[in-house]
């Protein structure tokens, strides 16, 4: 929690400050109201749930006198009610043996990282785990990924580069049935400079592993990197449709992010946040609490 409000000290401590220029002797009235909607989307709120906030300050206050301490706790109230249902921790299902996680994003965002991380609990946790270096595209993305796969030992399924990363998954799957582990974990391409040919692997992935196991992948989760701001919520849109996204990890919230954007992404997406990324340490995945990040950003 310390990491996460110091990483978004930086954008609540100016959200935090334009709530008290705001407020500081003047009353509800429909400029401060419109002030505040606009602070609210430039802190990427969003607007519906700016506007929603903004009606919500304005009732049975409208025309008094408001202090900063109560727009922020009105906020952070806010903010968690939109937070609270998305903030769901993974839950394996390991009567299905192994559980596949397929993790897709947006180069950068971490995802290989945040697969180490996942690794590191789930094998603290007793559980054996598998890791597919399905990015086989990028060579540092595979020895990155073999990287971790030491730290956490786990074993490390990856071919040459430019080999197809549905066969490698599906070869993958066979590796951890064999191995006997609880858990597969695939890495994936997230170059989205060339997004039908992304598209097309990643559809390709996902038939490829439901000939094989009806259900899976079980958990598809997309890694977010918070400081990307807006086009966050471009992304989950994009992967979603394609890969069928049904958990969220946002990371680097310990940067300059700006966690606006997780609230505007559980207002439109409704999807589970199952962590939040903050460091690029093996313990620095945490699990997403609405109430702290709703305080962190109300400031
Ligand atoms: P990928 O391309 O999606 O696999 O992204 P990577 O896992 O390679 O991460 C990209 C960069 O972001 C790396 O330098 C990571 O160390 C860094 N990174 C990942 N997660 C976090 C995080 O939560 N906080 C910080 N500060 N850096 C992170």
């Amino acid at each position: 929690f310390q990491r996460l409000r110091e990483g978004l000290s930086r954008s609540s401590g100016q959200l935090s400050g334009q709530i008290t220029s705001l407020f500081t002797k003047r009353r509800l009235d429909e400029d401060t109201l419109q002030d505040f909607e606009d602070v609210l989307i430039q802190a990427d709120l969003g607007v519906e749930t700016a506007t929603r906030i903004t009606s919500r300050l304005s009732e049975g206050r409208f025309g008094r006198e408001i202090s900063g301490d109560e727009v922020r706790s009105i906020l952070s109230d806010e903010v968690e009610k939109t937070l609270s249902p998305v903030a769901i921790p993974l839950e394996l299902d390991l009567s299905v043996k192994p559980h596949v996680i397929l993790v897709v994003g947006v180069n950068g965002t971490g995802k290989t990282t945040t697969i180490g991380k996942l690794a590191a609990k789930l094998h603290r946790g007793g559980l054996k785990v598998t890791l597919a270096a399905g990015d086989t595209f990028r060579a540092a993305a595979v020895e990155q990924l073999k990287i971790w796969g030491e730290r956490t030992n786990s074993p490390v399924v990856a071919k040459a580069i430019g080999a197809d990363a549905a066969g490698l998954a599906f070869e993958a799957y066979d590796e951890a049935v064999a191995n006997g582990s609880d858990v597969l974990i695939i890495d994936t391409a997230g170059r989205l400079q060339n997004k039908a040919e992304l598209m097309a692997e990643l559809e390709k992935i996902v038939r490829v592993l439901k000939k094989r196991v009806p259900d899976a992948p079980h958990t598809v989760l997309q890694t977010l990197d918070a400081t990307t701001g807006q086009n966050a919520l471009q992304q989950v849109e994009i992967f979603r449709n394609v890969a069928g996204v049904n958990g969220l990890v946002m990371t680097k919230l310990d940067g300059t992010a700006r966690g606006g954007i997780l609230v505007a992404i559980a207002a439109r997406h409704k999807l589970p946040v199952f962590f939040i990324g903050v460091g690029e340490g093996i313990d620095d995945l945490e699990p997403f609490r609405a109430r702290d990040f709703a305080d962190a950003i109300a400031g």
